[in-house]
């Protein structure tokens, strides 16, 4: 169905930034971006009535990775990457919670866990995490006082990692230990917070809308043409901001979907609240406000998903096997699975997102691998930053 007059003219006129993608990151650049520009026309196109990705489907840990996570980091890229890897994710939390607020985020202060096993993995990961916890604790603990510290309710001095021995009894682990700073949101009122801050601020947000390519202001004229099932839409900038499925629009960008499942189980006995980490974040699960538990990962499985949105009834269900052996070894005797998912990761080689820009007036923010929830809002503030430095003059309307 071709765009009539009153489209054209109104509803789908040209606007100064185009946003593809309205997870964490798209949200959130739309934001900043208005704040600094009121003028501008900001749309935002989506595909999925939500959104497909991480956004509506994740775990919620307002995390910054586990002690185990870390020494593979640091081994892969060494110190100084690994630390802004951490300094990246607090500072994306402080974003978010600055923008959002911590009410409307069902936000809670909880603490994290993370618990080593008593198999023999479990027990050398845990002597490896004993050893390095000085300089872990001497390298991650003013980073968390100095980002983080007006908003977490606790001294200034807390460590990042403390040993929890009681926490390893209760689940019967080698070893646990205790991080602080970290806390649970709710992921369902975080995104319910952002469509109504979107409303607020006026900016247009078209849900059911793929995007299948973008051209050129040189071939298309003065804008960036956005192609869509419904026509061509024009914009001034281009923000990407599809995160694992950004090679269908920007093939040389090194980021590729990756999928994690997720359960929602009824314990005989609930665990402590918090949020846990395990099996060097592969796995992980927390505490829900009704009285079950989140439990999911399991990239580590090595279990094959096709390509959204087609789906492997199979493959899913060996993966949910895999999952409930997990919940059950960790939490005791489950009562039910009440909730089964899928969510979309954007993965690349190493951890660390990709921000930039392709061309003038194309800008991308993607690759947020499993802490979109910590980074995004992070991003999207560069991201918009990056965009309005741009000179390139806004549209006349
Ligand atoms: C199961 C799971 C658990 C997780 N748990 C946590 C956690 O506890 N803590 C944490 O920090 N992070 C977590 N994450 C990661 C986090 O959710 C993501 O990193 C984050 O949501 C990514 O946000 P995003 O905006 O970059 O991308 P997304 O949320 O993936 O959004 C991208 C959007 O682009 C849309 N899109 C794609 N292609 C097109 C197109 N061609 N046209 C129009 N729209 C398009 C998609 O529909 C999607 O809605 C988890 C992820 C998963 C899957």
């Amino acid at each position: 169905m071709p765009i009539g007059y009153w489209e054209s003219e109104h509803l789908l006129a040209p606007a100064d930034l185009t946003i593809i993608g309205a997870g964490i990151v798209g949200m959130s650049t739309a934001l900043h971006y208005k704040a600094q520009h009121p003028a501008q026309q900001v749309r935002i196109l989506e595909r999925d009535m939500l959104g497909e990705g991480g956004t509506t489907r994740n775990a919620g840990f307002a995390c910054f990775g586990g002690p185990g996570e870390w020494l593979d980091d640091l081994k892969a890229i060494g110190a100084s990457r690994w630390l802004d890897l951490i300094r990246m994710r607090a500072e994306g939390l402080r974003a978010l919670v600055e923008l959002l607020g911590e009410e409307a985020l069902g936000l809670e202060w909880s603490g994290g866990w993370e618990l080593f096993d008593r198999s023999e993995a479990g027990v050398a990961r845990a002597c490896e995490v004993e050893q390095a916890l000085p300089e872990l604790n001497a390298a991650v603990q003013p980073l968390m006082a100095s980002i983080l510290g007006h908003l977490v309710p606790h001294p200034m001095d807390t460590p990042a990692l403390v040993h929890a021995p009681e926490r390893a009894a209760h689940f019967e682990a080698h070893a646990a230990i205790h991080l602080p700073w970290e806390g649970m949101l709710h992921t369902g009122r975080m995104v319910a917070a952002f469509h109504k801050a979107l409303h607020a601020a006026d900016i247009q947000c078209l849900n059911g809308c793929t995007v299948s390519a973008t051209v050129p202001p040189e071939v298309a004229g003065d804008n960036w043409s956005i192609q869509t099932a419904r026509g061509p839409l024009l914009s001034r900038s281009i923000a990407l901001c599809t995160n694992g499925f950004a090679q269908e629009i920007l093939p040389m960008a090194a980021v590729v979907p990756a999928p994690n499942r997720v359960l929602v189980v009824s314990p005989q006995q609930m665990p402590p609240a918090g949020a846990y980490h395990i099996e060097n974040g592969y796995l992980y699960f927390r505490t829900l406000p009704g009285g079950q538990v989140l439990f999911g990962g399991g990239r580590h499985f090595g279990i094959e998903l096709p390509p959204f949105p087609d789906s492997d009834s199979a493959a899913e269900s060996r993966w949910d096997t895999l999952l409930e052996e997990a919940a059950t070894r960790w939490l005791g005797p489950l009562d039910a699975v009440s909730h089964r998912w899928t969510g979309w990761l954007g993965v690349g080689a190493d951890r660390e997102p990709l921000l930039g820009s392709t061309a003038p007036g194309f800008h991308h923010a993607v690759r947020m691998g499993g802490m979109g929830v910590a980074m995004g809002c992070g991003l999207g503030l560069q991201l918009a930053g990056n965009i309005g430095r741009e000179t390139r003059p806004p549209l006349q309307q």
